[in-house]
């Protein structure tokens, strides 16, 4: 895993080290001016930033032709439990994954505003 993290005082991203404190926590510090932060691994959602993600299954079509016949499998794709709600009740909960290309609120930022409630 390379992923590089940059210091949030100094900028540098060549003398930051990260340690592991808690199970899932993960705290990151920097060599060159000693400030310490923790790594944010917590997914958020695209749309809210909420925090509250889970991951649930789309279909993926061979060919990208939107018929029953033609899916091929499934693929794990992030879902907002708040913005992604109607779906995961009209799907998932049902059993069923996502539609194939159905872009979840989680993964792309959605127009909120031509969904009320
Ligand atoms: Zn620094
Ligand atoms: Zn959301």
């Amino acid at each position: 895993m390379t992923r590089s993290f940059d210091c949030p005082t100094c900028g540098t991203d060549d003398d930051v080290y990260g340690t592991r404190v808690d199970d899932d926590r993960i705290m990151l510090r920097c060599e060159r001016c000693a400030a310490e932060w923790p790594r944010d691994e917590t997914q958020r959602c695209a749309t809210c930033s909420g925090t509250d993600i889970s991951t649930v299954p789309r279909a993926v079509l061979a060919g990208g032709r939107a018929t029953v016949q033609s899916i091929v499998g499934r693929q794990d794709v992030p879902v907002c439990a708040v913005c992604d709600r109607e779906a995961v009740e009209t799907y998932t909960l049902r059993g069923h994954a996502l539609p194939p290309g159905h872009i979840t609120a989680a993964s792309q930022p959605r127009d909120t505003h031509d969904e009320r409630e």
